[in-house]
This record gives structure tokens, C-alpha cells and sequence, in this order.
């Protein structure tokens, strides 16, 4: 329990900010000073607590909010904000061969740090969708501008021959849609779910260029040099 006074005025929280939301490292962080947004004693009554990083490298600050637990000016923790994201890994591969796929990604993985959660899978839809066209299209460069128009689970059906990757891409797009449409198909998986597909299919897909790669660099073996 941490407990700040000021004035005549003291007050009691528990732990919660126990992160920095900038460099996310756990930390114990430095309390500068507090406000109270009603009655210290009032239920609805707020706390914004000023904190800041102890760390050398960071030393960014941040606002923790309570809200009043009990009628004895003690206050549990809410949030801390702002809320950086953190990048989501992607591989070298993927971000060579898509990087509106990136750049999306970051966004929607962004838009859903920030609790806006009705339009982050939104979001992962998109990248999703950049991400199998650019795959589509680095292995049919001469069917570029059809895979651009069509629907992506048309891209998927005709395009994809990689089984590990057509099923989670189609999947994926399955829940990416339930992210768009007015009712949902899938009631049992949500936006975790398809950030898991998410990440499969770049995973697959990473798999098939490493391999592609050393099969095209190394199918000659037998005529160089033991
Ligand atoms: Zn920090």
C-alpha cells in the first residue's frame, strides 16, 4: 500500500503501477505529487497519481488513476496512461516482402494499446489482407493487377498453395470479417484468436521464402566441389 499527503490532505492506493507504460520494464515508480477528482471520501471519486520512471534510460512520466475503494480516502488502481504499445515481431522476411503490412499492423496493434477496440481488428483485417496479396503477388509478379481486385479469400482459394498458410489465412480472415460485419459468425473466438492466425500465417509464410530461398540457391550441389 502506498500512501502520499499533502497539506492537510492524505491519502492511501494500492500497488498497480508496477510498469512503465513508455519503456515497459517493471519498476517501482518515483510518486511525484497527486490530484483528487471529487471527495477524497466519496465513492466515484478519482485519484491521478504523477509518476515517474526511475530508470536512467527512460525517466518518461506517467498518470495513474484510482478510483475509491472505500469510504476511507483508500483508492484501487484503474490505469496508467499513456499506453505505449509495444511492435509486435515480425520477421526480416515479411517486412521485406510486405511492409504496408507492417506499417498497418503496427497501427491496428496501436489503435488496440489504446483501447480502441472496435477498430483494431479493423485494422488486423486490413493487414491481413496486404499481407497475402503482397505473398500472392511476389510469387505471380504477372498476375499483379488481378490479385489486387479480387476478394481475399478468392486470393486465398486461387493463389495460396501452401496448406500450412491457405488454412490459417483463411481462418484468419473468417474472424478478420466477424471484426467488420454487423453480426458476428464466430462466437467462440475473438481478436486474440485472430491475432494467433495472424501470426501463423506469417510464420508459414516466412517458412516457405527461407525455403524457397536455400532450394533456389542450393539445388546444384552435386556439381560444385565436396
Ligand atoms: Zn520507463
Amino acid at each position: 500500500m502506498n500512501t502520499m499527503s499533502r497539506s492537510n490532505l492524505s491519502v492511501s492506493f494500492d500497488d498497480g503501477a508496477n510498469s512503465c507504460p513508455h519503456c515497459h520494464y517493471s519498476i517501482e515508480p518515483i510518486k511525484l505529487f497527486f490530484i483528487i477528482l471529487g471527495a477524497a471520501n466519496s465513492l466515484g471519486s478519482f485519484l491521478d497519481v504523477a509518476m515517474q520512471c526511475p530508470r536512467t534510460e527512460c525517466k518518461r512520466m506517467f498518470i495513474s488513476t484510482y478510483k475509491v475503494k472505500n469510504l476511507n480516502a483508500h483508492f484501487s488502481f484503474v490505469q496508467s496512461k499513456p499506453k505505449n504499445f509495444i511492435a509486435p515481431d515480425v520477421t526480416p522476411q515479411v517486412i521485406e516482402l510486405s511492409p504496408s503490412f507492417v506499417e498497418i499492423y503496427n497501427q491496428a496493434c496501436a489503435a488496440e494499446a489504446s483501447d480502441l477496440d472496435q477498430i483494431s481488428g479493423v485494422g488486423y483485417r486490413k493487414a491481413l489482407e496486404f499481407l497475402i496479396k503482397d505473398y500472392c503477388i511476389s510469387k505471380n509478379t504477372d498476375k499483379k493487377d488481378s490479385i489486387k481486385q479480387l476478394a481475399l479469400a478468392k486470393v486465398i482459394g486461387e493463389y495460396v498453395n501452401d496448406m500450412n498458410i491457405k488454412e490459417c489465412a483463411k481462418r484468419a480472415t473468417w474472424l478478420g470479417n466477424d471484426e467488420t460485419h454487423y453480426v458476428r459468425k464466430f462466437e467462440n473466438q475473438d481478436i486474440e484468436d485472430l491475432k494467433v492466425l495472424i501470426t501463423l500465417t506469417m510464420g508459414w509464410i516466412t517458412n516457405c521464402v527461407l525455403t524457397s530461398h536455400y532450394l533456389e540457391n542450393m539445388e546444384n550441389r552435386k556439381k560444385q566441389p565436396a
